[in-house]
């Protein structure tokens, strides 16, 4: 994530409005989702899961074990009423190494009071009334329990009403994203998903004013899309590859992803361009056309740079978006601008547009392929996303590598430990401060010290370990270990809180 940030260059009344969205604030935003709202569905629940020894063994499973999930998304979308209605089946397999006698689902369009109605709900076939639906958070308890290396399937039905996301108060909200505006629908983490189970524990955590609270396993996906009316079907941008089906709807598919994001807007422009075998679109509004070629062109180096010093990128699209909001927001080859970068380009690569192009794009490296707990370890992918637009100056426009660390970085004089959870950050700017500027220095110092050879090689390595999986900074530190035998242990102790030996 990237948001526009205060800058002492730029005059801009918008700059007033940015300020405004990125500070600090104590209070609770109005239309923020409260991390204890809770909502509870009219139909039957129990407290909780049953336990296992009360539970009978099933005596076959019928579907054979999977690599990982796979989402299977019926959606229709009724853009002019604002509403979606899915048909979803989950294949989850059970890759926990654990028998399980309940599932946890993240289905955080429950957030928003009255978005989120599920009509139905079946585990193998059989209807379930044994779940709590609380807040984002979904409880199912089965009726059998799920062995290890077993695959289940979760058919949910339901609703989405979509709220309006437009900000015309820059006092009131964080920007957000899910939602509609008046030229626009986003569809962000928009369906239930299983929710990682690391050591024991569903991994949910609260949202929060900043940052990104959701972890994802990577999953595969199939996301088959109806539009109501289809005389008048808006262009749409989306996670993975589209193939037009005979009775006129589309079909997506993108495998071994954290996330199926889309946006829909009948007023989008496109302009794309192939790198290697991977398709690239912009999505823009009209009026903003110079700004959507520079971001498909930032994000086609980006690409190419990023690919030759980490290694492949693993999607054969990326959808590169102008959004309806003040932020810059990754998902599974897919990712927003915020439209105030396109309002603000000037022509240069020195600029907002071109530096949050390639951090979004490189997400695609650090949360899409190597993934992180966001909330609790966020430096681990926005550090590395940050970095990332250095390693792409260096590559692209090498004289403007300067004019990044005191335009970007220097001038808001970083302070506070790297590795602090979005909870902790004592505002936007503070937190990204520490997480992202604290987290490039950091990387800059590590790299100078151990050199060209051994960090790039550390970099890789760390990426083909952790591709598809959710990584730890212990993880980090002894790959990062395994290549060089310089000590780091003073930039360490410099920049981190926490002791890494
Ligand atoms: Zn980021």
């Amino acid at each position: 994530m990237v948001l526009m940030q205060k800058h002492k260059r730029t005059t801009l009344a918008l700059f007033a409005i940015f300020l405004l969205l990125s500070a600090c604030s104590s209070n609770q935003p109005a239309d923020l989702p409260t991390p204890t709202e809770q909502i509870f569905l009219t139909l039957p629940v129990t407290d909780t899961p049953a336990a296992p020894t009360e539970t009978p063994l099933p005596t076959n499973t019928p579907f054979p074990t999977l690599e990982r999930a796979k989402y299977t998304l019926n959606t229709n979308i009724d853009y002019d009423a604002h509403t979606v209605t899915v048909d979803q089946i989950i294949l989850y397999p059970n890759l926990t190494g654990n028998q399980l006698n309940a599932l946890v689902l993240a289905v955080t369009p429950n957030l928003w009071d009255g978005s989120f109605s599920l009509t139905s709900l079946a585990i193998d076939g059989e209807p379930v009334t044994t779940y709590t639906l609380d807040g984002q958070r979904l409880d199912i308890s089965l009726a059998s329990l799920l062995p290890a290396g077993s695959t289940i399937e979760i058919k949910l039905k339901y609703t989405l009403t979509l709220p309006f996301a437009e900000q015309e108060d820059p006092n009131v909200s964080r920007p957000r994203i899910y939602g509609y505006t008046s030229r626009q629908v986003n569809l962000v983490n928009w369906y239930p998903f299983v929710v990682p189970y690391i050591n024991g524990e569903w991994i949910l955590h609260d949202p929060w004013f900043y940052g990104e609270h959701l972890v994802y396993d990577s999953a595969d996906y199939e996301v088959n899309l109806k539009f109501a009316d289809p005389a008048t079907t808006p262009i749409v941008a989306a996670s993975g590859v589209p193939e037009a089906l005979p009775d006129g709807s589309t079909r997506y598919t993108i495998t071994s992803a954290r996330s199926f994001a889309l946006a829909a807007s009948r007023d989008f422009q496109t302009s794309s361009t192939v790198v290697g075998d991977v398709a690239l679109t912009s999505y823009y509004f009209p009026f903003s056309e110079a700004g959507g070629q520079a971001a498909l062109q930032a994000s086609a180096q980006a690409l190419q740079v990023y690919g030759a010093r980490y290694g492949a990128y693993t999607h054969k699209s990326l959808a590169i978006v102008m959004g309806d909001f003040n932020d810059g927001m990754e998902y599974s080859a897919f990712y927003y601008l915020s439209k105030d970068f396109y309002n603000l380009y000037d022509g240069t690569p020195a600029n907002y547009l071109t530096f949050v192009a390639v951090h979004e794009t490189a997400h695609q490296w650090w949360f899409e392929q190597v993934a992180n707990d966001q909330a609790l370890q966020p430096w681990l992918d926005e550090s590395l996303a940050t970095y990332s637009e250095r390693v792409y100056y260096e590559n692209t426009y090498p004289d403007l590598v300067s004019w990044w660390w005191s335009y970007r970085i220097d001038f808001y004089k970083p302070e506070g430990f790297v590795d602090i959870p979005i909870y902790e950050g004592q505002g936007f700017r503070p937190y990204t401060n520490a997480t992202y500027f604290q987290g490039a220095y950091f990387l800059e110092k590590i790299r100078q010290r151990i050199g060209d050879e051994a960090f790039f090689a550390f970099v890789q390595d760390y990426l083909n370990q952790g591709r598809g999986k959710i990584v730890t900074a212990n993880d980090f530190f002894n790959i990062l270990r395994s290549h060089t035998g310089t000590d780091v242990s003073d930039l360490i102790n410099q920049y981190f809180r926490s002791v890494y030996q």
